[in-house]
């Protein structure tokens, strides 16, 4: 008789990494190709395809998760493919980098491990571009409507594919040399292929959407000129202004913002250049900071060979397990390992120091940065305790501390008349409209800095009111309102 409950007998297994000390030594992908779909169909099968999915309110997208679990365990993947995409313009970028507040949420979770669902995701999405059942759609018929979507990351993207499938003309403006936003000069390659970006931007050239790459809107093309030339302009600029670290030195040759030094090594893969002008290689690396930056510098400079490479996160060391103030099903502060700190031990990489305030940045002879101060961080402020202080060498800093919002001073902001919230994002209402006459604001430049899935559900749920305002109403899918949040207590 079939096993009516593997979620009693089959273990949660993930799909395997590479071995730490091949991966250091090139730039693709962490995860062994081929590993997934061996285990996938036993892990869907876990699934117990519950009455309330909480896996399914988790998801910002609300991706139909025992269903296609469901599809996956019983071999029917072209129907798990076409429920997939129904939610989801871009499952291979969530299937990658989401970090799967559904698995957090799964049932299963709430005393054992959760089903692996952002495996199944990604093994659904792959097949589904190998296979062809990821075409492109182009839209049955024009709107006569024209649209501009200034910003090109994955809320940009996401919006423009969901207008464009539905007949409006819609060009994405981005000020960088090619799309993608974070995606494609924030996240590594070894997190994210770039080919497999390209890949989708080709579908929705072909699907008829425009690219005007190189062009930054409020400096190149006035934004209210371009707003008076489409009949509605959506706003997804994402949050892209850093935080800083006001501390003594912070202007000494040598330390740098982290997007900065991550847009480099993208460059360098994509081969704008040969070597990174900020590359780790030789160097000793202090990273300031404690999340995803942070850990994609450490792969960064583990990659470029540093010599050394410190990590000071100002937080103590998270639980190992879900604290009291954390039950299920929210998605836990809980101490986690990243793939690139998995590779510490295969190169040369220091010490994750916990609770470390950075006091300073001191310079060498040369006047260049030679170390970093930095001292335990009391529990109740995160001041510097007072003699704690030491020293760690450094010639390159990377401030990971953040972002704050969309740039203040952005001209754009101006030309349109936006307003901005006390937190620095731009002000708008429950459906994305800024309260200028056809303008909406999608991603982060609206939510502030949050994730790829939310983007993606914003950019979605953009198209939907942008839609409802081109033509009195809409079918366009609308997962979230503005105000949404992620799941907290
Ligand atoms: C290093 C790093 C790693 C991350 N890792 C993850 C992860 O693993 N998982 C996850 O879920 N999230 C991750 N995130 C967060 C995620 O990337 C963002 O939440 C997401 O990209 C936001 O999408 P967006 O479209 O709103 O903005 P962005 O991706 O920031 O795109 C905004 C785009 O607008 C363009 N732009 C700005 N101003 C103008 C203008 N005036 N004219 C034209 N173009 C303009 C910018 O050049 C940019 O391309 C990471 C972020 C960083 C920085
Ligand atoms: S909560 Fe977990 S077990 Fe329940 S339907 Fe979702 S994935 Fe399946």
């Amino acid at each position: 008789m079939a096993d009516r409950m593997p979620f009693l007998s089959t273990p949660r297994e993930e799909r395997a990494r590479r071995d730490a000390r091949e991966r250091v030594g090139d730039w693709r992908e962490v995860y062994r190709p081929g590993a997934l779909l061996p285990v996938v169909g036993g892990q869907a099968a876990r699934c117990m395809d519950c009455g309330l999915p909480f896996c399914h309110s988790a998801c910002p997208l609300g991706n139909l998760v025992p269903e296609w679990n469901r599809l996956v365990a019983d071999g029917d993947w072209q129907a798990a493919a076409a429920r997939l995409l129904a939610t989801n313009n871009f499952p291979e970028f969530t299937g990658r980098l989401c970090p799967a507040p559904c698995e957090s949420a799964c049932v299963l979770a709430i005393d054992g491990a959760a089903v692996t669902i952002k495996n199944v995701e990604l093994a659904i999405a792959d097949r589904a571009w190998e296979r062809g059942w990821d075409r492109p759609q182009p839209p049955e018929r024009p709107s006569g409507r024209r649209v501009a979507v200034v910003g090109s990351g994955p809320a940009g993207l996401a919006a423009a594919q969901q207008l464009t499938r539905a007949g409006h003309a819609t060009t994405v403006y981005e000020r960088a040399d090619r799309p993608g936003g974070l995606l494609r000069y924030g996240i590594p390659p070894f997190r994210l292929e770039k080919h497999r970006l390209d890949r989708r931007l080709d579908q929705m050239r072909a699907e008829g959407t425009l690219f005007r790459c190189g062009v930054c809107v409020g400096r190149d093309v006035p934004a209210d000129e371009l707003r008076a030339g489409c009949d509605a302009l959506v706003v997804a600029v994402g949050a892209t202004a850093g935080r800083d670290l006001p501390v003594p030195g912070r202007t000494l040759p040598g330390v740098h913002p982290a997007i900065g030094y991550l847009t480099w090594a993208n460059r360098v893969d994509e081969g704008d250049c040969a070597v990174s002008p900020l590359s780790a290689e030789g160097r000793h690396v202090v990273i300031v900071g404690g999340g995803d930056t942070a850990a994609d510098c450490l792969g960064t400079a583990l990659r470029q060979r540093a010599a050394s490479v410190t990590q000071l996160d100002i937080n103590p060391r998270p639980p190992a397990r879900r604290a009291g103030g954390q039950p299920w099903p929210v998605h836990p502060k809980v101490y986690r390992e990243t793939t690139s700190h998995e590779e510490c031990g295969a190169a040369a990489a220091g010490p994750r120091v916990f609770a470390a305030a950075t006091v300073g940045f001191e310079a060498g002879p040369d006047g260049r940065l030679a170390a970093v101060r930095f001292a335990e961080a009391e529990p109740a402020d995160r001041s510097p305790r007072a003699g704690t202080e030491r020293a760690v060498p450094a010639e390159l800093a990377l401030l990971a501390l953040g972002f704050a919002g969309p740039e203040p001073d952005q001209p754009l902001t101006a030309q349109l008349g936006l307003g901005t919230r006390p937190e620095g994002t731009f002000a708008r209402d429950d459906s994305f409209a800024t309260g200028v006459d056809g303008v909406f604001v999608a991603g982060d430049a609206g939510r502030g800095q949050s994730l790829i899935v939310w983007a993606v559900a914003e950019g979605r749920a953009t198209a939907a009111a942008v839609d409802r305002y081109l033509r009195g109403g809409t079918e366009l899918p609308a997962p979230i309102r503005a105000s949404a949040r992620t799941l907290t207590l």
